[in-house]
Order: structure tokens, then C-alpha cells, then sequence
């Protein structure tokens, strides 16, 4: 090995499974891409995943995934991987089989298996350690209807599990896209807060809801929805002003972060401009943030979420991993982590101003740039109108 192995400074889990390197949504899908796989070979390649800290995904059992899934859509679900095919009574009614929501092999235990792991993710933070579920994420599923690529809503259901044993949650989604079947789930729920920063959905999917007016009945949505373009600089402002405030307002037991890449400069669906640098500060700000156990371990879940650029990515999960394990990783990327990259049949042809940069390091940015005043009002409309805060949304 060309790389000294570095040490975890922290109980982290990361929480895999086989079955994903074989996995693709199918060709011309924007998730026919490696992304769990690729992020693990490349977390290997720096020999920084030792073999303690690896869990082995588990498939949610129905029982489970009935805590939130209509049994129907489960039981479709099932069915369909059995033969192989969706029928057309199942597209009409779950909107699956279709491009959005194709089918693929392993149709119900692939998705079935991204969720086991954020309950079991879920679970390893209860007994005392860090945990990332790069699979997991999905936070567009609703109870009887796969959306935007998500067939069951892993990160509903880890809230689920915390509230059972009793906690109270702060649900943070850095996804480009508004997390909308989460605050589904729990837009009146008052033990249990959601806060996206996404793209506004006038111009982006899911294209309704996510306005800082949508706050649910109790107060308990936050929802920051801006224009393109966001910068580290722009980012850093607004989040520097509404987190604190979040977990001074909330007082959460637990954080789950759903940690999407898709709001990094080169993802080639989401229209936001963020250094891989600055989403790793995110990342550490989150998890500083985060309450802590007896052990002084922070109580934080990391979920994956969308990212449609493989490079940019597995980069960038790779930090993440690092930064919840507690190693400080080199910038340069190991021979062996460049060949990884070198090797992803991905079309370069749009990546100009970044293909320098891949494969060589692991970070790249500050993406810094004049922070608008449109970034600015919305930020200040947010803490000043909605009701967590103890301000009035006029709707
Ligand atoms: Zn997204």
C-alpha cells in the first residue's frame, strides 16, 4: 500500500452492502452511475475503513417499512421482483416502471436493503456511535408512491426509530432538492423538526411545496428555498445564521443529516455551485452541532441522498466519511484512488472546468463569489417570519 493508514479518532459505522456494485437504475437513468461502491473502493483505497468500523446493510423487514409504506405499495413492490416486470395496474397506482422510477433488478430488496441500513444506522447511534448510510437518503418516497428516484423513505423511517426510543429529532436535508416526504411525514409532528435548503421549487424538482410559507401546522418545517447559483459564500451566511438558531429552537436529541452531493458544482442535475471543501465544513459544522452522548460522541446519522456525478461524489463521501470517523485524510488522492476514478465510464465533455482537479485531490474549491441580496432576504425572511423562531408567516 502506497498510503499510511490513518487512525479513527471517533466510533464511526459505515454502514454498506455487496449487492450495490451491482446495482444501476439502468442505462441513460442520471443513477446508472456507481455511487456506494465507488465511494467505499475509494474510502479502501486510503485505507481508511477499518474492518470494525464496516456494517453490513440488513433488508427491512415489511413490518418495518409499514411503520410509514401503505402494506399495498409494499406488497407491489415485492410482487414486481417476483415477476420481473411492473404491471401496468402497479405503474398507474405507485408510479413505478416508469423512467423516473424504473425497474431493475433486485427492485424490492435493493431499496428494501438502503433502508434497512439507516434503521440499523439509526440503532447504531442509539448504542454510541457516528453512522453513515451512503445508500440511504431517499427522501422523496411517499407512503403508497415511489418519487424522483426513491422507492422507500429510509430517512422517515430512522426517525421512526429514534422516536421510539424516545428522542426528539432534527432532520437536516443539504440535498439540492426540497426534502418533501420527510416533512411529509412529519410536518405536524412536534417532536420531530425538518429543515431543507434546496432549490426553489419554481424552477426545480419536486416543483411545489418547500417555501418558507409551507411550515406545517406546528411550525415544525423549515423550508429555505433559493435561486441558482448558491456559493460557499451564500451558503456559509445563511446556514451560519439559521443553525444556531435551529438547534437553540428545536433542542434535539439526535441529528440526522441527509448529506445528498447533487448541491456540488459539477452534479450535473442540481443547479447549485458548492466546493467539495465547504461541503465538508458543512458537514463538520453539522456534526459539532449535533447533541452528544454520555461518551461525548456526537449523535448524528449521515444518509446519502442524490448526487448525479460519480467523480464529485465519491469524493465528497469520502470526505464525509472521514470527517465522521475523525481522520484527517491528505488532499491527494492515493494512485490507487485516481485509478478508481480514471476507470468510471462517465462522459467528461461538460466537466472541463473541474477535470483538472479530479483526479489528483480529493477537495476542491472555495467556490467563493458575492453573496446576493436575494440569498440574504430570503435567509433573514426565514428567521423572521417563521414560527420555530417565534416570528409570523403571513401565507
Ligand atoms: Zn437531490
Amino acid at each position: 500500500m502506497d498510503w499510511p493508514e490513518p487512525a479513527p479518532a471517533q466510533p464511526a459505522v459505515f454502514i454498506g452492502a455487496g449487492r450495490y456494485r451491482r446495482h444501476s437504475y439502468g442505462e441513460n437513468h442520471p443513477l446508472a452511475i456507481p455511487r456506494v461502491s465507488l465511494t467505499q473502493d475509494l474510502i479502501a483505497a486510503y485505507g481508511a475503513l477499518r474492518p470494525h468500523e464496516f456494517l453490513p446493510a440488513r433488508v427491512a423487514t415489511v413490518p418495518e417499512l409499514a411503520w410509514f409504506h401503505d402494506p399495498e405499495y409494499i406488497a407491489a413492490m415485492q410482487r414486481c421482483q417476483v415477476l420481473g416486470k411492473v404491471t401496468h395496474r402497479y405503474r398507474q397506482r405507485h408510479n413505478i416502471g416508469n423512467f423516473e422510477n424504473p425497474f431493475f433488478d433486485g427492485f424490492f430488496t435493493t431499496p428494501a436493503t438502503a433502508t434497512g441500513g439507516s434503521i440499523q444506522g439509526a440503532e447504531a447511534v442509539l448504542a454510541g456511535r457516528v453512522a453513515f448510510n451512503p445508500a440511504g437518503g431517499m427522501h422523496h418516497a411517499m407512503p403508497d408512491q415511489a418519487r424522483g428516484f426513491c422507492f422507500f423513505n429510509d430517512p422517515v423511517l430512522a426517525i421512526l426509530r429514534f422516536r421510539q426510543a424516545g428522542l426528539r429529532v432534527l432532520y437536516v436535508d443539504v440535498d439540492a432538492h426540497h426534502g418533501d416526504g420527510v416533512e411529509y411525514a412529519f410536518r405536524d409532528h412536534p417532536e420531530v423538526i425538518t429543515f431543507s435548503v434546496h432549490m426553489d421549487t419554481g424552477y426545480a424538482y419536486p416543483f411545489v411545496g418547500g417555501r418558507i410559507e409551507d411550515c406545517g401546522s406546528r411550525g415544525n418545517a423549515v423550508n429555505l428555498p433559493l435561486p441558482p447559483g448558491v456559493n460557499d459564500s451564500e451558503y456559509r451566511v445563511l446556514f451560519r445564521q439559521i443553525w444556531p438558531r435551529l438547534l437553540a429552537a428545536g433542542v434535539p436529541d439526535v441529528v440526522v443529516l441527509q448529506a445528498g452531493t447533487d448541491a456540488l458544482g459539477p452534479d450535473p442535475l442540481g443547479k447549485f455551485n458548492l466546493s467539495t471543501r465547504f461541503y465538508l465544513e458543512l458537514v463538520r459544522e453539522i456534526m459539532l452541532g449535533a447533541p452528544t452522548d454520555a461518551h461525548g460522541t456526537p449523535r448524528l446519522l449521515v444518509t446519502g441522498g442524490g448526487g448525479y456525478h460519480p467523480l464529485a461524489l465519491a469524493r465528497c463521501w469520502t470526505g464525509v466519511w472521514a470527517v465522521l470517523s475523525g481522520r484527517s485524510l491528505p488532499d491527494a488522492l492515493p494512485r490507487a484512488a485516481a485509478d478508481l476514478l480514471r476507470a468510471v465510464d462517465w462522459d467528461m465533455d461538460e466537466d472541463e472546468d473541474y477535470f483538472p482537479g479530479f483526479f489528483t485531490g480529493r477537495l476542491d474549491g472555495p467556490n467563493m463569489g458575492p453573496v446576493r441580496p436575494e440569498v440574504l432576504d430570503r435567509t433573514q425572511r426565514l428567521i423572521r417570519q417563521h414560527p420555530l423562531f417565534g416570528g409570523h408567516v403571513d401565507s
